[in-house]
């Protein structure tokens, strides 16, 4: 799980580490409590934003709001735009990096840094990064410090400065349960202090529920339709086009979507609905409902159940489908457990009725046409 940089520079922030004054926006009326000139930078969960324009500086605040309002308008290398967060402009000496990250060799922690920081960091020569690796039990000690800043041209007071930072990032980065913690730039500013100017936070997923305050993560850049399919533990991905497909299990669906596609249909939702709401009528109602709100052409229900029982789907799709109003055409091909009691009951519901895939597919593309 990636943090957006403001929410990474408010756990700096916290943890004592050197951050630029700044304020997150999310539009670009919002006040902006800060003199000019500033920098703003798009939030978004991709990296290299300075390569692709993401990091502006504004003279004024006039020049603030456009700018803003530009960043907001398009994605950054395919990443939707949260907001911009507008900083204080901080006049740069010289750029370096650090990082921890998890060393999965070792077994432990990598402290990584480099007097060659910015940008172009990917591209910086291996021999220019320092490596120290950090036993966890032991910790984060004075002597890896020294190791880790020996190349990076400091001076005292700012060696000093460097194993604040360094002890505090480490601790962000146990606390926080993280793969990465990184600063790039970490600036040494032009009047001689370090100043951590970038935030990477990657948190293992697999602690993520110890940090609800990021819980909204996962249902971030979903549609409202596949937001409440994934509150209800099915997969969803919602398109344009005329064909809504409910099956269960990734390998059916995928079969699906490419006959489909293969003949020239278009999908207007595809939803996996998995080993546990097909078992549930009531679920599947619910999910069948959130469907046909989507109003599309066709729905094409394709089943092949080896355990589930299929009557009990075939319930559901009766109490959305035949005792409710739609417009649409329903095709249903079933096929398996209980599989031609579920037909049966769907019986002179005016729906296509099959077990065979391939057929399904083809009323399913005739239906759309028709
Ligand atoms: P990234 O490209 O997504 O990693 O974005 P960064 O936050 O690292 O910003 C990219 C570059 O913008 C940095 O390497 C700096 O050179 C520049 N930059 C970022 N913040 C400031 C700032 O406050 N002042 C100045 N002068 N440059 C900045
Ligand atoms: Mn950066």
């Amino acid at each position: 799980m990636k943090l957006y940089e403001y929410e990474g520079k408010e756990l700096f922030r916290q943890a004592g580490i050197p951050v630029p004054a700044g304020i997150f926006m999310g539009t670009p009326d919002d006040e902006i409590p800060l003199p000019c000139p500033v920098v703003l930078k798009a939030q978004v969960l991709a990296g290299g934003r300075g390569k692709a324009g993401a990091i502006r500086v504004a003279l004024d605040e006039m020049q603030a709001r456009a700018e803003i309002r530009s960043l907001l308008e398009a994605p950054v290398n395919g990443s939707k735009v949260k907001g911009v967060l507008a900083e204080e402009k901080v006049s740069i000496a010289k750029e370096l990096y650090a990082s921890f990250s998890v060393d999965r060799q070792a077994g432990g922690v990598l402290l990584m840094t480099s007097a060659h920081g910015g940008m172009d960091i990917e591209a910086t020569e291996q021999g220019n990064i320092s490596l120290v690796r950090i036993n966890p039990l032991l910790g984060l000690q004075s002597y890896m410090i020294r190791q880790a800043g020996r190349s990076l041209g400091l001076t005292k007071q700012q060696s000093q400065e460097f194993g604040d930072i360094l002890r505090s990032l480490y601790g962000v980065f146990v606390s926080y349960h993280c793969e990465l913690a990184e600063i790039n730039p970490l600036a040494v500013t032009v009047d001689g202090h370090l100043k951590a100017l970038d935030a990477k936070v990657v948190i293992d997923d697999r602690a993520q529920s110890m940090f609800p305050q990021y819980a909204n993560r996962q249902t971030e850049g979903l549609t409202d339709a596949e937001r409440k399919f994934s509150e209800m533990g099915i997969f969803a991905a919602e398109m344009e086009g005329d064909i809504a497909v409910v099956t269960a299990g990734a390998g059916v669906a995928m079969a699906t979507a490419d006959a489909l596609d293969s003949q020239g249909g278009t999908l207007r939702v595809i939803i996996d609905i998995g080993g546990i709401v097909g078992h549930e009528v009531e679920l599947c109602t619910e999910a069948f409902e959130i469907v046909r709100d989507l109003r599309p052409k066709v729905i094409l229900f394709n089943f092949f159940m080896q355990v589930t029982r299929l009557d009990g789907i075939a319930e559901a799709i009766n109490r959305v489908l035949r005792y409710q109003p739609f417009d649409g055409k329903v095709v249903v091909r079933m096929k398996g457990f209980f599989g031609r009691e579920g037909l049966s009951l769907l019986n002179g519901a005016g729906f296509e009725l099959t077990d065979s895939f391939s057929q399904a597919c083809t009323l399913a593309l005739r239906a759309a046409r028709g």
